[in-house]
């Protein structure tokens, strides 16, 4: 049984409701985890509540230490990391040690916050008088993660926010649930104070109960783009900062001029990686003037080498899908696609697996001839299905990335200059690779995309991070010196 994670230690109090973890290569549920209701939420709040003034007072020489010895934690236990990922999420485990190394970074990044939370001063603004900025943490914060990356989405939050001076709550995915509490418990091993990093299972209910709770102050969510619109309306409402990072169609735009091996490659790489369960995935690729033969011709090929089947087996490169209900709603895209006109290729509903026949499986798919209107198109399918989608020119490859309603990742391939210069300027997508399928930014810089990819107008980490997890104040100072005097109703000026 897996339970929440709070001041410090494991729940004991049970719960009314539970979920159940599968292992998606064996479609065994493996456990089960409990889901909190509003008033475990309340609880949980108030452990965070509590333990947020010591820590804001803590000082950055302290609140670095801890930061610094969970790095070398989870530095030295990443393949415990990934096996946990692998075991509830279904990826395989070279994916998993990637997910856990991308998400290190960003503790590595949060070991910088005496710099990163430096503010400005300017002497004698005024005759006497100095003026300094200053940026201090917003108390208890929550972050709501989606199933597809149960290490990294978290990280990519949880160690800016410790960092500035805050408290968290986390509620991961029910789906994968384990690898958080583990991240809990390594931070308290790394001498975080209990309280201030905890841990709540659920669903809606505990969502809902975090969302409309006083003393939370920011969410910071990331899932499909239903969900986040309704986090950022309700969290909003009431009073809160959100940041919402939804759901993606990423498009791959590849020119007529393009290396088609590296486009292949690319191709397949990030549409199947994964299982295309992730939101970087690229699930459209544009076809742009004459090479849609050549090129679908170059994927098909490689798409043939991909050994699907259990993450824990060696020479597996693709698992499973999360979940069975998952993995025939992507199999009912495939079928719709089929009706609709579209041509499979690669039909990855044929699959022979490399693990058990019930686990969730569906092998990489490929379908040419799509067209927009098609929901294979219009939708996000979130699993090994790939489209191509044929244009004339770079102009309608552009209006057709452009009028989709997501904007979270998008490439161009070629080996025009010029092109991709124009590209990444035109193009209305937050995060855009030249020659990169999945250009998932560093630690240091802001990851996030536009249009319905977000809700609210921080990205996550790097100096966005930092902004969103604290709020500024500027302080305007005189010290009295024999000079002073007399009562002035003006509005203060420069002098
Ligand atoms: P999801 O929206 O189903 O769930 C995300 C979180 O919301 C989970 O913690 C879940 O418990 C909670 N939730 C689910 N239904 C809810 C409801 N009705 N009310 C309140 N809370 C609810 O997403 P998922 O299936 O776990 O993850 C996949 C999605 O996440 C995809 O759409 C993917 O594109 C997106 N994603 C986006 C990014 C990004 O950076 N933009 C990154 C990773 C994943």
């Amino acid at each position: 049984m897996i339970t929440h994670f709070v001041n410090g230690q494991s729940w004991t109090a049970g719960a009314a409701r539970v979920g159940e973890v599968f292992d998606p290569a064996t479609g065994v549920v493996q456990t089960h985890v409990d889901l909190a209701s509003a008033a475990d939420v309340d609880t949980v709040v108030a452990a965070a509540a509590k333990a947020a003034p010591a820590w804001r007072q803590t000082s950055l020489a302290k609140r670095t230490q801890v930061l610094f010895a969970m790095r070398e934690i989870v530095n030295a236990r990443r393949d415990e990391l990934a096996a946990l990922i692998t075991a509830e999420h279904g990826k395989v485990l070279s994916d998993a040690a990637g997910e856990v190394q991308r998400g290190l970074e960003i503790i590595e990044y949060a070991c910088g916050i005496p710099t990163l939370l430096r503010g400005g001063f300017s002497e004698g603004v005024s005759t006497g008088v100095d003026t300094w900025s200053i940026r201090q943490p917003l108390g208890v914060v929550a972050v709501i993660s989606p199933f597809n990356f149960p290490a990294m989405v978290p990280l990519w939050f949880v160690p800016i926010a410790i960092a500035c001076g805050n408290t968290v709550v986390l509620k991961p995915s029910e789906k994968d649930p384990s690898a958080s509490v583990r991240l809990a418990e390594w931070f308290t091993e790394a001498g975080l104070p209990d309280g201030v990093f905890n841990v709540v299972h659920g669903d809606k209910e505990a969502v809902d109960a975090l969302l409309d709770h006083p003393d939370v102050r920011a969410v910071s969510f990331v899932g499909s783009t239903p969900i986040a619109r309704y986090v950022y309306e309700r969290g909003t409402a009431a009073g809160k900062r959100v940041q919402a990072l939804g759901g993606a169609k990423n498009h791959m735009v590849v020119l007529p001029d393009a290396d088609l091996d590296l486009a292949a490659d690319a191709a397949v790489s990030a549409g199947f990686g994964s299982a295309g369960e992730r939101c970087m995935a690229i699930s459209v690729v544009v076809a742009v003037g004459t090479v849609g033969d050549d090129l679908v011709g170059r994927i098909a090929s490689r798409i043939g080498d991909i050994r699907t089947g259990d993450g824990r087996r060696p020479g597996c490169e693709m698992g499973p899908l999360v979940t069975g209900a998952h993995r025939d709603k992507v199999v009912s895209y495939v079928s719709a696609g089929q009706s609709a006109g579209a041509t499979v290729v690669v039909d990855g509903r044929s699959v022979v697996p490399d693990g058990p026949a019930e686990g969730f499986w569906l092998g990489p798919t490929l379908l040419d001839h799509v067209r927009p209107g098609m929901s294979v198109y219009t939708d996000e399918i979130f699993g090994p299905v790939l489209s191509v989608v044929r244009v004339d020119s770079y102009e309608e490859a552009l209006e057709l990335v452009n009028g989709n309603p997501y904007g979270n990742g998008t490439a161009i391939f070629t080996n025009d200059g010029g092109a991709a210069r124009r590209f990444q300027y035109e193009v209305e997508v937050g995060m855009v690779g030249v020659n990169v399928p999945i250009p998932v930014p560093m630690a240091y810089y802001s990851f996030g995309g536009w249009k319905a990819s977000l809700f609210g107008d921080s990205h996550a980490h790097g100096a966005e991070g930092v902004h969103f997890f604290t709020r500024g104040k500027v302080v305007t100072s005189r010290w009295l010196d024999p000079s002073h005097g007399g009562v002035t109703l003006g509005f203060p000026t420069h002098t």
